[in-house]
């Protein structure tokens, strides 16, 4: 009888003991991100869900922010420090887009990993693997050009090149991080470099009829975008008068002449931004409003990287061809 009951115990521990296993026993790299570019990106290396479809609890993806914030302005959660502080590596936009919501904390997760420290690889800034534009001169980097952009225009991700780029430097530190991994990583690596090169000439082939063409911005979000595709973004004529510096009456006013004098066809906004402004110069000016996704899950259909260009360059061609 004794030995019946201990071996219901066993049996019982046994049970317990397995149903914990899949989460802590297979968890081996817990990776976070700061946007959800980067959780689309990382994907992309772990090769979510092929090949490596099975092996997803190996690797846990988290991002703090969501398609639907502004980058600059992700709302801190109280949660998100218990997943810094769980995190085993960080990978963040840098030049400065987290600045005001991320650093307090990432202090306050005390996750010795997230320490900055030269080349990393558990605090990865995708601003190292790729070439900013629109860079102050180190003279003029101060808050004068806006308290967002001091180090240049950080939203390099709109760039496929880049984004590639910053894809090979990721697997690169994937590699260091889970060397048994790394065929895998870097096999995924080609398969995404082959992907974006054979999109990206559907994609200036759908945009020609936008070459050349004036657009401003309500911020300045799109240049590498605009650098990629070939349509001219007029800069220091968004609505914002400063990178996240609101628009005023004034610069409202003095905005719309010059908008009609260079024959701006289109007005990007991003889906988080208010309508009224906006929607106030377009109804006096012949430019049109397109709203378009800055990130993966700024919109429905944006999931991965090549969708988010997919409808980002339908919604151009739309509004341009429907004027
Ligand atoms: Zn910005």
């Amino acid at each position: 009888m004794i030995h019946t009951r201990i071996q219901h115990y066993l049996k019982f521990l046994c049970i317990i003991s397995l149903g914990l296993l899949p989460s802590q026993a297979l968890a081996t790299l817990n990776v976070v991100t700061s946007l959800p570019e980067y959780e689309a990106l990382v994907k992309e290396i772990v090769g979510w869900c092929s090949p490596l479809c099975g092996k997803r609890d190996e690797i846990t993806i988290t991002s703090l922010g969501r398609g639907t914030e502004d980058l600059h302005f992700v709302n801190p959660k109280p949660s998100y420090i218990r997943t810094l502080n769980n995190a085993d590596v960080l990978i963040q936009n840098g030049a400065g887009v987290e600045e005001g919501w991320l650093p307090p904390l990432i202090a306050v997760s005390k996750n010795p990993k997230l320490v900055p420290r030269f080349d990393s690889s558990t605090r990865i800034m995708a601003a190292q693997f790729v070439d900013m534009l629109q860079v102050p001169p180190a003279t003029k980097a101060d808050r004068s050009e806006g308290h967002i952009h001091l180090l240049g225009n950080p939203h390099f991700h709109l760039s496929p090149t880049n984004a590639v780029l910053i894809v090979e430097g990721l697997t690169e530190k994937f590699c260091f991080l889970e060397p048994d991994l790394c065929p895998t990583f870097t096999r995924n690596f080609h398969s995404f470099k082959q992907r974006i090169e054979k999109k990206l000439l559907v994609w200036q082939k759908q945009m020609k009829p936008l070459q050349n063409i004036n657009v401003i911005e309500y911020h300045r979000t799109f240049a590498y975008l605009a650098e990629s595709f070939g349509f001219n973004l007029v800069v220091g004529d968004e609505l914002e008068p400063k990178p996240g510096i609101p628009p005023s009456a004034t610069h409202i006013r003095k905005l719309i002449p010059r908008i009609n004098t260079m024959n701006v066809k289109l007005i990007l906004i991003e889906p988080f931004h208010e309508r009224k402004t906006p929607t106030f110069v377009a109804q006096r000016t012949p430019a049109k409003v397109v709203v378009i996704p800055s990130t993966v899950g700024g919109v429905p259909r944006t999931d991965d990287y090549i969708s988010l260009i997919d409808t980002i360059v339908s919604r151009l061609v739309a509004a341009y061809t429907s004027r």
